[in-house]
């Protein structure tokens, strides 16, 4: 079900709140100093005209007043580029206002704060957020996350429908021939790799849990190729349980909101842990992520299109524009297909195509 338009919840977001009133401050700005250069040279020569009249009329007789004229002429001159001067440098300071506030230092709490709202503004955004990996058990998704290292959760969907058709079990998968394993997972890349990964995992689960994922983070970590960011994963969306997955989009966000500055994903787990409650882990992390694919992009972030432009410190590090940065969305809502070929019913986008199809 779409919920609303492209432009709609583009239009909310950005262009709204700051885009637009930047542009138009600058606007206003940029023809006062026109307004005013225009005037500067213009009273400059009514000045001189004025001053050569006065002087032609009252040759000999007030030779003071020329040079009076010429003064006065000088002083609106002058005021006139110290106006302009002025609005010059208030427009300068305008430009970057998003960042100069969060560029001050900023104490704990309200970083908390800035933090908390930046969580409850993507929420109303991505009220659909949700896992981007097809999965109908904690097997399925484990596979999945496993799966999903160096390429993308699309790919991933689209590899995963034939592996789990085949090997619907731990055990299945367990007692498989490698190399069929690694022909049905060849799309993913470094499938060598990742199928003894994956059959590391269905044997430990086999043999040492009875065939069920275990769902202690504990227990997780110790299966092969199996780090914190897969556990909790597999925690918070297989097994309810909190959990911060700190992938390369929740990572580079962070950062640039200036959560964190920490780059292991280890310590960014547990800085941004400390600004939410427990409750809020899973989600925000789904959120966070959807902004970054969406929005927040790695090389070309579109600041002009973004819906927490004024609580990020790194507004204008993409386009600005609000034309140019709708055109670098990648969003559903403006018609995009999805990552996953069967989301969730409250998904308002399209679902992805399988592999192969045009
Ligand atoms: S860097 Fe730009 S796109 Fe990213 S969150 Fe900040 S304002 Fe939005």
């Amino acid at each position: 079900m779409v919920k609303s338009s492209e432009s709609g919840t583009q239009a909310r977001p950005a262009a709204k709140k700051t885009g637009g009133k930047r542009t138009a401050a600058e606007k206003t700005t940029a023809k006062t100093a026109k307004a005013t250069a225009k005037k500067a040279p213009a009273a400059k020569s009514a000045a001189a005209r004025k001053t050569t009249a006065e002087t032609t009329s009252t040759a000999g007789k007030k030779s003071a007043a020329p040079k009076k004229a010429t003064r006065t002429a000088a002083s609106k001159t002058a005021a006139a580029k110290k106006t302009t001067a002025a609005k010059k440098t208030a427009a300068k300071k305008q430009a970057p206002a998003a960042g100069a506030a969060a560029r001050a230092p900023e104490s704990h709490t309200a970083l908390v704060r800035r933090a908390r709202k930046i969580n409850r503004e993507l929420a109303e955004v991505y009220s659909y957020a949700h896992p981007e990996l097809d999965f109908e058990n904690p097997y399925q998704l484990l596979l999945a996350t496993v799966l999903s290292a160096q390429t993308t959760d699309l790919r991933v969907n689209q590899t995963t429908p034939g592996l789990f058709a085949r090997y619907p079990e731990p055990e299945d998968l367990a007692a498989a021939n490698p190399e069929e394993v690694e022909e049905l997972i060849r799309p993913t890349g470094f499938f060598r790799a990742k199928t003894k990964s994956i059959m590391g995992i269905a044997r430990a689960v086999r043999d040492e849990f009875g065939g069920e994922v275990p769902g202690r983070l504990e227990d997780l970590v110790k299966l092969p190729g199996v780090g914190r960011k897969t556990a909790f994963v597999v925690l918070g969306n297989a097994f309810g349980v909190p959990g911060i997955t700190v992938d390369t989009h929740f990572g580079r966000l962070v950062r640039r909101w200036r959560w964190t500055e920490e780059t292991d994903p280890d310590k960014v787990e547990r800085a941004v842990g400390a600004l939410f409650p427990k409750s809020e882990w899973t989600e925000l992390s789904h959120r966070v992520i959807f902004h970054g694919r969406r929005i927040c992009h790695s090389r070309k972030p579109a600041c002009g299109a973004c819906p927490i432009t004024p609580l990020c410190p790194s507004y204008g590090e993409g386009e600005t524009d609000p034309e140019k940065a709708r055109k670098l969305l990648k969003y559903e809502m403006g018609g995009m297909p999805g990552q996953r070929l069967k989301p969730p019913p409250d998904y308002p986008g399209k679902p992805a195509p399988p592999l192969g199809a045009a």
